[in-house]
């Protein structure tokens, strides 16, 4: 990065359907990038509790290529790249209101910049990009908000919302699955969400009652917008099985890890009882 003249305010544009899970979910792609665009893609990340990730200290690929008075048309090298956690719908938290322009503003005021200099991507590159457009009241009315922050005339900060993991994901899941499957194969299938993609989990299998359970597949998932079905891994987002073929006996109960990034995992059985799971982060 050559010197900071101005800030691009992007989304992620990420599907709503992974937030329930997550405060940043684009966090990886962001860092790592995707095929065809190496990351990172952005400098800071803004997640929907109004957490500031650093993502990366030096050049990140975000801008690419546009134009913008007092900025020139080196955007990655001259400017710095947040990317918040909204989908493009206008779903931004009461958090990010907050948090957005107050992220800009202070960087404003590090880096000795004019209100001005604070952009959304849809200004930087017109034809190409529409972030931030749904912010309320447009780029104009987010660089208000910022020069009354830096100004002192803003509202007090809303509280932070706690980032703990029972506050943000309800804490461990539980539940009991039914009884299903039969004897030669017919298999009943239970998908379950894993509360957060970015920790790993254990996954505790507990009869709590006197006949054993035989699990024929668990199967993991990445994040995905609709769900899958069929007990085998190769559909779009799997991410391979992490139990095969094993018999819960009713006493012993069964622990397996849950790797970081699973989003969901479908449980393929044989149970004549209800019975019960968990899903609980690892330390
Ligand atoms: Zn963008």
């Amino acid at each position: 990065m050559s010197s900071v003249k101005g800030v691009v305010c992007h989304w992620t544009a990420t599907p709503d359907t992974t937030r329930p899970a997550d405060n940043y979910p684009s966090k990886s792609i962001v860092t790592f990038g995707r095929s065809g665009l190496p990351g990172p893609l952005c400098n800071l990340g803004l997640g929907r509790d109004g957490t500031v990730f650093l993502v990366a200290a030096g050049l990140a690929y975000h801008a690419g290529s546009g134009y913008y008075q007092g900025i020139g048309a080196n955007g990655n090298a001259n400017t710095i790249g947040i990317e918040a956690e909204e989908g493009g719908d206008g779903d931004w938290t009461p958090a990010m209101l907050d948090a957005y322009p107050r992220l800009c503003a202070a960087l404003a005021r590090f880096y000795k910049l004019p209100t001005g200099r604070v952009i959304g991507h849809n200004e930087w590159a017109p034809s190409r990009k529409i972030d931030i457009r749904s912010w309320p009241g447009g780029m104009a009315g987010f660089r208000t908000r910022v020069q009354s922050i830096i100004n002192g005339s803003a509202a007090p900060a809303t509280p932070k919302p706690s980032t703990s993991y029972a506050e943000l994901y309800g804490g461990d899941h539980m539940e009991t699955l039914p009884a299903g499957g039969a004897e030669g194969g017919i298999w009943r299938c239970e998908s379950i969400p894993v509360p957060s993609i970015l920790r790993e989990h254990d996954l505790v299998i507990a009869p709590a009652h006197d006949r054993a359970v035989v699990i024929h597949r668990i199967n993991t998932w990445k994040n995905q917008a609709k769900p899958m079905s069929g007990p085998n891994n190769k559909n779009p987002g799997g991410s391979g099985s992490v139990l095969n073929d094993f018999v819960v006996w009713e006493t012993a109960g069964k622990s397996v890890i849950l790797p970081q990034g699973t989003a969901k995992i479908d449980i393929w059985y044989r149970s004549d009882r209800p019975f019960r799971i968990s899903i609980a982060p690892r330390p």
